[in-house]
């Protein structure tokens, strides 16, 4: 972990001291006018792009992502969620009429404002470093509050390079890094924070929501959990495999919304496997270890477990492993029961169970007997069995043809439903995430 100080002031600075210092910031009304708000995500954006070497270097430290990836999915994507909040804040934050007319009379006005929160508390994960800070770190500054953002001590490279960029790009009076790993992350769970958002897995969110129970702290709680992928027996199967192999295996398969596992009919996956071995060799060639396209297990502890699992069904491709160099192949089972060690826990690493099931119906079954997903996807070229995926199951999100793709668009809502997560973020769901609506009322005295 790193030891280098956030700011040379914030390094002195016990949390209770950081959070008062941000509160006075708030309370000062210094970051409530819209021309701060843009400026700071102006300068955020700034940090992102005038950055992007340093940063996709320490990814690569961190967690061997290829230049491609973590352009893509750590710079270009908080860009992309920056300059839509740049373009709609105004109209977001303006006052919205209702009409009370018919209640109180012509002379009485109504509506309701966004007024942010105060002062928040951001909790970020190892996987997207960059992404999972900043973006919610941007809904946050539009929102008007004062935060202090806490980068994941498991991705250490990209900690440090947060925590010395992050200071001379936004306003120190108002924004604070905080490195560090549970004692520290603990220290700053004491405080009365006015949101906390958090991204990680279950048992830490159940620790950051009991902490925030405290001081009746609201939480958004980004977590995983197993995304379903329902292959349809009148899919192409060829593109199927490709978009599949696609979104599974990026970051080595460590991505929250990963294709977790495939539910097909046993004559679909027949068809399937080979066409998945056919597309992880388009992908990574016949030895994805050599491939620049290719990521890292994070550390040794993940890649113990993950390994772990790689017995659990028939191999179609891969299966092979090198610790000293955090590498395990893309890699596809099949015929796996649904009780294998694969299945028993979120997989998060490039692992793809196929399990076979009898058809739509027994698959919904599977699914609904399960937690409730991050992602559910499937592969079908039947309107109406999309319409059953829709209407029959509870999941974060649901995408059809195009895993992973629906957190690429701003104007779409990202969050969890039960064991995966409450709240959400993404657009304009950010600045209403890390604000208050407040209903405002004017009736006329006489
Ligand atoms: P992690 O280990 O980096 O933990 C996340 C954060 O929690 C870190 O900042 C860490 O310091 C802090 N933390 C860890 N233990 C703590 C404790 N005991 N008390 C207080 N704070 C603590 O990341 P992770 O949890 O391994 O991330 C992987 C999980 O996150 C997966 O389940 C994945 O699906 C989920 N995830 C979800 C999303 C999403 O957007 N929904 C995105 C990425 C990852």
């Amino acid at each position: 972990m790193s030891t280098a100080p956030a700011a040379p002031r914030a390094a002195a600075e016990q949390p209770a001291e950081l959070v008062a210092r941000l509160r006075a910031t708030f309370r000062s009304g210094r970051t409530r006018p819209l021309d701060w708000r843009t400026e700071q995500l102006t300068r955020l954006r700034a940090l992102l792009t005038e950055n992007r070497a340093e940063l996709v270097e320490a990814l690569h430290q961190d967690l061997g992502k290829p230049e491609a990836e973590a352009s893509g999915a750590d710079i270009d994507l908080p860009v992309r969620e920056i300059d839509h909040t740049l373009a709609h804040l105004a109209e977001w934050l303006a006052p919205q009429p209702v009409d009370v007319t018919g209640v109180f009379g012509a002379d009485a006005t109504a509506g309701t404002r966004l007024d942010p929160l105060g002062t928040v508390l951001v909790i970020a994960p190892w996987n997207y470093p960059v992404q999972l800070l900043t973006v919610p770190l941007a809904g946050a500054l539009a929102a008007g509050n004062t935060v202090v953002v806490k980068p994941s001590e498991l991705a250490p490279a990209t900690s440090a390079a947060l925590a010395r960029l992050i200071p001379r790009y936004l306003d120190p009076e108002a924004v604070a890094v905080v490195e560090g790993a549970v004692p520290e992350t603990t220290a700053l769970l004491e405080q009365h924070w006015d949101h906390i958002f958090y991204t990680g897995n279950g048992a830490v969110g159940r620790i950051v929501m009991r902490a925030a129970a405290e001081h009746l702290t609201p939480v958004t709680l980004e977590l995983g959990g197993k995304s379903p992928v329902f292959v349809d027996a009148d899919a192409d199967l060829d593109a199927a495999a490709r978009r599949l192999a696609q979104a599974k295996f990026a970051n080595a398969g460590q991505t929250c919304v990963a294709p977790d596992y495939v539910l097909t009919d046993p004559a679909t996956a027949r068809r399937l496997e080979p066409a998945l071995a056919r597309a992880v060799e388009e992908l990574f060639g016949a030895d994805p270890q050599q491939s620049p396209r290719y990521g890292r297990i994070v550390n040794e502890r993940h890649f113990d477990r993950v390994s772990g699992l790689l017995d659990s069904g028939r191999t179609v491709t891969g299966g092979t492993r090198d610790r000293a160099d955090r590498y395990i192949a893309p890699t596809v089972l099949a015929g796996v029961a649904p009780d294998a060690p694969v299945m028993r826990e979120e997989i998060f690493g490039p692992v793809l169970p196929i399990v076979e099931v009898d058809g739509l119906d027994a698959a919904i079954d599977f699914i609904n007997d399960r937690d409730k997903p991050l992602a559910l996807y499937g592969f079908t070229g039947n309107a109406a069995t999309r319409r059953r995926l829709a209407e029959e199951t509870s999941s974060g999100g649901l995408g059809f043809g195009a895993p992973m793709a629906h957190l690429r668009v701003p104007e779409l809502p990202f969050g969890g439903v039960g064991e995966s997560g409450m709240g959400g973020y993404h657009g304009l769901l950010s600045v209403e995430t890390f604000s208050h609506r407040k209903a405002v009322l004017d009736v006329p005295l006489g």
